[in-house]
């Protein structure tokens, strides 16, 4: 027997209260903070989903795991049952615990990188992309081109186009490639996942050319249920199993635990050779701490060795995938552009076709996130021109490929009845969308300028 909802597989037994807003109030919160949603106090939003990084919530098992957590400087027990976690998961044989992903990023990236290096990627996410480029080194996005299309039903736009990579190592010269890095669920591109094919096919492109290949793991689990999901000759193996099988084709990975860990912190660098693995213990004693800690507390530890396993639970990732797709299916069914199919944890909504009017010099995705809140007190993300824009030599706007708006869906948080108020918003904002205006930049920071970036209305 099987029925069309799907439930949550929990029961709720501690709640946080959200506190209420009017549209009038959330007017003067949105200009207090120079229409940056990142600029908003938390309690001043209804529905949260700026992102699902650190937002889950922890089960039963995990909270009571804190109170196990063994706090000891050295060789604590809590370190040595994440570190067998992520062993039996990754297969890696260097394990280093990171306050959180970016960490591990500034670690590997800064090691391997500087000037004259390139790495090459489905897609950097922000703080990757950010990290390569502080180091001198540049960063080279390569999606597969049925990515372009945000409306085609193409299983695997996180796909990386793999007769560019090998064009890019050639011309660049193998000694030159940093690493090639396949970011799983692909997040600034939609979060749409990679299949195991297309692993499997950068894998032998690396080897090849003797060049590093990373898996940045965030979503790893996310990923492993599309590859079951959508991929022929994976039905019959588990969750874990197909994540398994991904991590044999890399040299190592980086992973912020704050998304498939389940956690609220932390992160994790896993490592297959030995001399790198040497030099990122260095880099990690100096800086997050020592190598059974890394930067976190001995009961985060705990709390994520228990998330990576309940994540790859059947009953979990299947009502995280349909209820994202719920909400996504849900928008595109009233018309609204989104991007096809939906992702693992978010529904990204195509800025540049819903407010066709605003010119991408005026960000239509701020616009978008800015009508979102005012109306339905509702936090998303740009995630175009106002996070990868770039200006030329005369100060003009070089736009980001997609002007998309993230609604990224904490876990285990939010119910079906608050996704139907999502719905309901969005049907607001469909009446009043050809009166609204762009934005312009007022202030902007060199680095990650979306983060404090103030605005103000055209
Ligand atoms: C979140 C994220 C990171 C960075 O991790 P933090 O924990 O936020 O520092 C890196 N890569 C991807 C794909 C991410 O989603």
């Amino acid at each position: 027997m099987s029925f069309k909802t799907i439930i949550e597989p929990f029961r709720i037994k501690m709640v946080e209260p959200i506190t209420m807003t009017t549209e009038v109030q959330r007017k003067k919160f949105l200009e207090q903070a120079h229409y940056n949603p990142f600029l908003l106090n938390s309690d001043q939003v209804l529905i949260d989903f700026l992102t699902d990084s650190g937002t889950s919530a922890m089960s039963a098992a995990q909270w009571a795991g804190m109170m196990e957590g063994d706090e000891s400087y050295a060789g604590a027990r809590s370190w040595r049952r994440m570190e067998k976690v992520i062993h039996d998961l990754t297969g890696l044989k260097y394990v280093f615990p990171t306050h959180q992903g970016r960490a591990a990023e500034r670690i590997l990236y800064g090691y391997l990188g500087g000037k004259g290096k390139f790495f090459i990627s489905n897609t950097h996410f922000d703080t990757t992309r950010a990290n390569i480029e502080f180091s001198g080194a540049e960063a080279i996005d390569i999606p597969c081109i049925e990515s372009n299309d945000t409306q085609s039903e193409f299983p695997f736009k996180g796909n990386m186009d793999v007769k560019k990579l090998e064009d890019l190592i050639l011309k660049h010269k193998p000694k030159n490639i940093g690493g090639v890095i396949l970011t799983v669920t692909n997040n600034s591109g939609g979060g749409q996942p990679v299949s195991m094919e297309n692993a499997k096919l950068v894998s032998a492109v690396c080897k090849k050319y003797k060049v590093k290949l990373f898996l940045d793991c965030c979503r790893v689990a996310e990923n492993s249920f599309f590859i079951h999901q959508k991929e022929k000759g994976y039905e019959n193996k588990t969750y874990k199993q197909i994540a398994q099988k991904m991590f044999s084709l890399v040299d190592g990975a980086i992973m912020s635990a704050k998304k498939d860990a389940l956690v609220n912190m932390g992160g994790f660098l896993a490592l297959k050779d030995s001399s790198i693995a040497e030099a990122c213990k260095n880099l990690l004693i100096i800086t997050e701490g020592f190598t059974t800690y890394g930067g976190l507390s001995g009961r985060d530890m705990e709390a994520i060795a228990i998330g990576l396993e309940e994540v790859f639970h059947a009953d979990y990732l299947l009502y995280r995938i349909r209820s994202t797709s719920f909400l996504g299916d849900r928008l595109h069914a009233m018309g609204i552009p989104v991007m096809r199919p939906i992702g693992g944890h978010a529904v990204y909504v195509d800025a540049k076709k819903f407010y066709s009017q605003i010119p991408v010099e005026q960000y239509p995705g701020q616009a978008l996130v800015c009508e979102l809140y005012l109306k339905g007190g509702i936090r998303s993300v740009e995630i175009g021109s106002v996070m990868f824009g770039k200006y030329d030599d005369v100060g003009k706007l070089i736009p980001s490929r997609m002007e998309l708006v993230r609604l990224a869906i904490p876990r285990r948080v939010y119910t079906q009845s608050h996704i139907e108020y999502v719905i309901e918003v969005f049907e607001k904002l469909m009446e009043g969308k050809n009166k609204v205006r762009g934005y312009e930049i007022t202030y902007e920071p060199k680095f990650l300028r979306h983060f404090t970036a103030k605005f103000k209305p055209v």
